[in-house]
This record gives C-alpha cells, structure tokens and sequence, in this order.
C-alpha cells in the first residue's frame, strides 16, 4: 500500500473535506526549494509548505544544529527551569525586533502566540482594575485556529459552526486615505472600552494576500497609542523577511506594543511561537498578588530543539545570502508582474517583497471550483500552489532557484491560458 493508502484509512487532515478530497501526495524528502514523492516525482513548493519554509527543505545546517541540541537537551519544564538556546534566543530576537520590545514569551505556534498576546493586552488593563474588554480587529482578519485567536479573525465559512460562541470583536476596515479619518472617529467612539487593536501589518495572509499602505496602518497604530488602546503586530506571516525588511512594522516608525511570532521563526523546522512585549505591559504583570500573574504555558514552551532550530535560522536570516536571495526574489516577482498585469484574465495583481499575488477573473469565493482547478493544474506541473479561491500566489523559500522562479512562472502564464 502506498502511503497514500494508508493515509487515507487513519488520518483526518486540517480544512481538508474528507469524502470528497483526493488521495494525498505522500512526500518522503525534501532539499532546497523542492519536496519528492513516494514515486520520486518533483514539486517545487512554491507556498512554502504553508509559509513556514524560509530556507529550503531539510536545509543541512538547521539540521546539524537540531542534532546537536537532540544530544545535549531534549526537554524540560520551562517553569522554575531555563536553559542556553531560550535565553540566546530571546536576547537575540529582542536585537532584530524593534527596540521597545523587552521580554520574549515562549508557545508553540502562531495560534498559540496571538492567545498570549490578547491574555497580555486584556489582563494588563485587568491588573491595573481598568475595565477595557473590547478588542479591535481588521475585517477579514486570519489570527489562527484557537478559539480566541478565531475570535479575532473575521467571521467566514471557517468560524460559521463557532460564530455564537466567539466573543464580541468590533471589526473595521482596512485603511486608506479615504477612509481613515472615519476610522478614527469609529475608535474614538470605542476608546474606553478597548484592550488593544491585532492586525497583521501590511499582508492579510489567509484572507487572499490583501495588501495595504504602510501610511495608513501607521495612522491608525498612533491615534490608538494616543487613545490609551494597545497594539499588536500579528507578524506570524509577514516575520523574517517575507515583506522585504525584517518585520513588516520596519515599514512604520510607530511601534506596536506586542508582536505575535511564528511560521518562518524556526524556518519550517519546529512548531514554536514567540509572543514579546514592551517593560511598561510585562510591568503590570509584576506584583506581590499572585492574582496578577500570566497564568498561561504550553507543555513544549521554550522547548530546547525548537529554540536550537530558531536559533540557527536566525543565523541564515541575517546571512548577506539570504538578504541577496530576498533581493533577487522581489526584483524577479516584479518583472513577471509587469508582463502578466495586463493578461485580460488578471483581475488584480499584487506584491509586497516576495510575495506576489495574482487574482483570477471570476465570482470571488473560497469555495469557487476555479480553485481546485489551479491547485490541481499546478501540481499536476511539479508546483504546490494552494490558491485562495481565485487568487493564486507565490512566496517560494528564499534559496529557490532562478530557474525555478521562471517554471513557475511559465507555468503560470501556460495557466492563464488554459483554465
Ligand atoms: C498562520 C497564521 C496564524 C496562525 O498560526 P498557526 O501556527 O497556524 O496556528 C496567525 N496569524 C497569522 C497572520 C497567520 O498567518
């Protein structure tokens, strides 16, 4: 039996419609940009297996590292407890983030992370008896899975089974110049009851790779810092280079409260999450009442391997290489999208760093058949693509090839012919 096979008889895979999904591909290696199949068939992962692979599949030197650590630590209880590679990494990600980031709070996934952060947000005001319980968020939104994090995301097909169990989130839209004073007043109206405002800057990663002006966040994230609301940078996505800079927020010079970390953290290698936060929101956390602690960990917080795995991407992050391959990538994507904007079938086309997004002319939906079209299209070519609806997209791992930028590539304008 393949592994296909045997797959299908045992397992229940994540948004995946059981009945009617296909087999699987059941992959057995990875190297550089590319993952093989059962069958020794090629696919180059243009998505990044979910947007997490930064460097490239099984990449040796994550790999040595991780080895090493396996021999030396394991695990172990992160309360009462510490250990090297979580101080190292706390103090090395404390460098790269903003300088008003202080303390670094270890989970195991982003998800996981943007719990911690709106714990943070909601119980600072709680600590210092201030009753703010409303939490502001764009529409169309993606935080994660969990149900606070769920809760923050906009409501759509994913959250309808849970949306009466979610609680009260006041959504608003994405700004521009348009509409930012009407923003403003909208906060206005809400300052007192707000714990802080969650966005993922730039980028709406799940909602189809909407992009917006880093002008217009920046107005917002300073009138909410005006207004006594916190502010958190969910950069699970657009962390570590994905944009163009570091964090997304380098684009801004008004720096969030909180930061919500993860995907490219550990380079694809480990599941792990990073919540940091400024002295003055740690501070109020600090107290002879055990009333105000952080009641919050995860069995695996801090563990050893993964902060060994994000420790050596961190040492690729701000290799000169990886900077070059980021370079490369966003010069290449923009050449393509000059050749393929005017394409009749391209209703949009978009880009920020090295993530280009192309929109299919079509009714817009999730669920649009359109979809299982092109995923299907592109894998049959050797291409993971996993188009959001209409829009297809590209944010490959930053060693991909030039030559596997121009397949893909090819492969896109051969699809905007066929389908
Ligand atoms: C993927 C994602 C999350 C959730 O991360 P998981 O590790 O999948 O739980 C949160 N926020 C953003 C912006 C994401 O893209």
């Amino acid at each position: 039996m393949s592994l296909a096979e045997r797959d299908a008889k045992v397992i229940w895979h994540p948004y995946t419609q059981m009945q009617t999904a296909g087999l699987p591909v059941g992959i057995v290696r990875g190297d550089g940009a590319c993952v093989y199949d059962e069958d020794g068939k090629e696919y180059i992962d243009a998505i990044s297996s979910w947007w997490v692979n930064l460097y490239g599949h099984a990449h040796p030197y994550i790999a040595q590292k991780v080895a090493e650590q396996l021999r030396k630590l394991e695990h172990v209880i992160f309360a009462g407890f510490t250990h090297e590679p979580a101080v190292e990494l706390a103090e090395r990600l404390l460098t790269i983030l903003p300088p008003n980031q202080k303390r670094v709070f270890y989970s195991d996934n982003g998800s996981t992370a943007v719990e911690v952060a709106l714990k943070m947000c909601l119980q600072y005001w709680h600590n210092q008896g201030i009753t703010k319980t409303k939490i502001l968020a764009f529409k169309n939104a993606y935080h994660g899975d969990t149900f606070g994090a769920m809760a923050v995301s906009g409501r759509s097909v994913f959250t309808a089974a849970f949306d009466n169990m979610l609680f009260e989130v006041e959504f608003i839209d994405l700004p521009n110049q348009r509409n930012i004073d009407s923003l403003k007043s909208h906060i206005s109206h809400l300052k007192s009851e707000l714990a802080c405002f969650i966005f993922e800057p730039l980028v709406q990663g799940s909602a189809g790779m909407i992009m917006y002006e880093a002008e217009w966040l920046e107005e917002l994230i300073a009138y909410c810092k005006a207004e006594n609301v916190l502010t958190v940078a969910d950069e699970v996505f657009t962390g570590f280079g994905r944009t163009g800079k570091p964090f997304a927020t380098n684009y801004i010079t008004t720096l969030p409260d909180i930061y919500c970390l993860s995907k490219g953290l550990t380079g694809g290698t480990m599941a792990m999450g990073v919540t940091t936060c400024t002295s003055e929101i740690f501070n109020a956390f600090l107290s002879d009442d055990k009333m105000k602690t952080l009641f919050h960990g995860h069995s695996y917080t801090a563990n050893p391997v993964s902060c060994a795995a994000a420790l050596a991407s961190m040492d690729l992050f701000t290799s000169a290489e990886t900077q070059q391959n980021i370079d490369r990538i966003i010069a290449r994507h923009q050449a393509f999208g000059e050749k393929i904007k005017a394409h009749s079938k391209v209703k949009d086309l978009r880009q920020t760093g090295t993530i280009i997004a192309i929109e299919w002319y079509t009714e817009t939906s999730y669920l649009s058949p359109l979809r299982d079209r092109l995923y299907n299209y592109f894998l049959d070519a050797g291409i993971i693509m996993r188009p959001l609806g209409n829009i297809i997209y590209i944010l490959p791992p930053y060693c991909i090839t030039d030559t596997q930028l121009d397949y893909i590539y090819a492969k896109i304008e051969q699809a905007l012919e066929d389908i």
